[in-house]
């Protein structure tokens, strides 16, 4: 096994070290910050532009919660939306060579079970209307499909904690 130095407690504030470490420090910081922003931004864009009469108009852009991108997982920055009743938006961008950066917009439901989501990637504004006129019958929620003990949703697919 290897052994883990102990990080080198009794440096000097004003050494060339431990200043070396407070700027790497507030640059990791601020860059998370930006990319918080920047996806809060960008989800806030994308759906004032192209869901302008309905989530343009129900949601606010401080609806929107910022997420770092998980490079180790290969995930972009994405922002959530918190719409009540256990329902989410997740937004995020797909970046591939041929098409750069492609809006991608999923509505979360809960599952009538309780023990997971079903992911909805919204094509439009009429995808939108129709799904939430779908789940307006059905009180917010996807009936819950396959066996009693397995549910055919996807258990807490983003790990989302409430703002
Ligand atoms: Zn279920």
């Amino acid at each position: 096994m290897t052994e883990i130095l102990e990080p080198a407690a009794d440096l000097d504030d004003d050494s060339p070290l431990a200043l070396l470490f407070a700027m790497v420090d507030e640059l990791d910081t601020c860059s998370e910050a930006e990319q918080r922003e920047e996806a809060e931004l960008t989800a806030a864009h994308h759906v004032y532009n192209h869901y302008g009469s309905t989530l343009g108009q129900a949601l606010d852009p401080d609806d929107w919660s910022g997420k770092v991108a998980v490079t180790a997982n290969r995930l972009e920055a994405s922002a959530t939306a918190w719409l009540d009743g256990g329902l989410w938006l997740h937004h995020t961008l797909h970046i591939s060579e041929n098409d750069g950066a492609r809006d991608v917009l999923t509505l979360i439901v809960p599952c009538t079970c309780g023990r997971g989501y079903v992911d909805y990637e919204l094509a439009n504004e009429e995808d939108l209307i129709s799904l939430i006129a779908g789940l307006r019958r059905t009180g917010g929620r996807v009936s819950h499909e396959g066996d009693e003990d397995e549910c055919a949703s996807i258990p807490d697919p983003h790990a989302l904690t409430k703002k």
